[in-house]
């Protein structure tokens, strides 16, 4: 039985949802719920750390497009995001490739569907391709946990599949792409991978298998974790809890939503033709 509609956009965030949890998947792209609950206790500041994250985004983006880090720095109020930026200034453009295209999306086709990626910041040099992704986490997860986050997954399978536009025409080795998380509120501590053909094809088989995983589905069953629960909007709908976790708490596991991912822009979206 096949629930998806015909031009649905896969990404991160969706296939990362699906494995975490089949129902949430359901309520949130299929079924198209509403929230019914927020996803922390204390709400203010979860939304506090949001606009953080968003304004630290956006004045990299500013910066990348050619504005002069002093008129940037100046306009700064919040204290914690001029250090992040002091920090991002200091070293997070240490070794990039000069090459940039900052939030820049690709799209590649997923069996009969797209997976969408949303890349912080793209640089190309001539045997290098970076994938960065800017973090104000206050915890930096376990490596091996980030190695299996749908994020690194998708972001070097998609700039593998679908770079050929930005690289005179030729796809992109896997062997030059590296994908790099780098943390603000760490003094810019990296964590990176790197990418050769083996995981590309192992990569390619994980995702369609999730899409055909998805697509033959008759029942999407409530995650067998419940400690996913407290952390999600669905909890009372599911009759998984009344309470939302902690905030504090949720910011130590290595696996939360990640507040810099939140934000979607679908007008960006690059088409690429296959
Ligand atoms: S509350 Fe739990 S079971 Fe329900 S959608 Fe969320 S993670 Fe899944």
């Amino acid at each position: 039985m096949n629930h998806l509609p015909e031009d649905f956009v896969f990404s991160q965030s969706s296939l990362q949802d699906y494995v975490d949890c089949p129902r949430r998947f359901q309520l949130k792209y299929l079924l198209r719920q509403r929230y019914p609950a927020p996803e922390v206790d204390d709400l203010l500041e979860f939304e506090r750390r949001m606009a953080q994250g968003e304004r630290f985004h956006h004045l990299l983006h500013q910066h990348a497009v050619g504005l002069p880090a002093d008129v940037l720095q100046a306009g700064i109020s919040d204290d914690e995001v001029r250090g992040w930026f002091d920090t991002y200034l200091a070293n997070g453009l240490n070794g990039v490739p000069e090459r940039r295209y900052p939030e820049y999306s690709l799209t590649v086709p997923l069996g009969d569907y797209r997976l969408l990626a949303k890349f912080d910041l793209l640089a190309l040099g001539d045997d290098k391709a970076l994938i960065i992704d800017w973090k104000t986490s206050r915890h930096v997860p376990r490596r091996d946990r980030l190695q299996a986050r749908l994020q690194t997954v998708v972001y070097r399978y998609v700039l593998a599949k679908g770079g050929t536009a930005l690289n005179g025409g030729n796809p992109i080795p896997p062997e030059q792409i590296e994908m790099r998380y780098w943390y603000a509120d760490h003094d810019g501590q990296e964590v990176a991978f790197n990418y050769d053909a083996a995981q590309f094809k192992a990569d390619a088989d994980y995702l369609e298998g999730l899409v055909r995983e998805i697509e033959d589905r008759e029942r999407f069953p409530l995650t067998d974790d419940m400690a996913r629960c407290a952390y999600c909007t669905y909890r009372s709908l599911c009759e998984r809890g009344k309470y939302a976790g902690s905030l504090d708490e949720w910011e130590q596991i290595d696996e939360p939503t990640d507040l810099d991912d939140l934000d979607f822009d679908f007008d960006q979206i690059a088409e690429i033709a296959f």
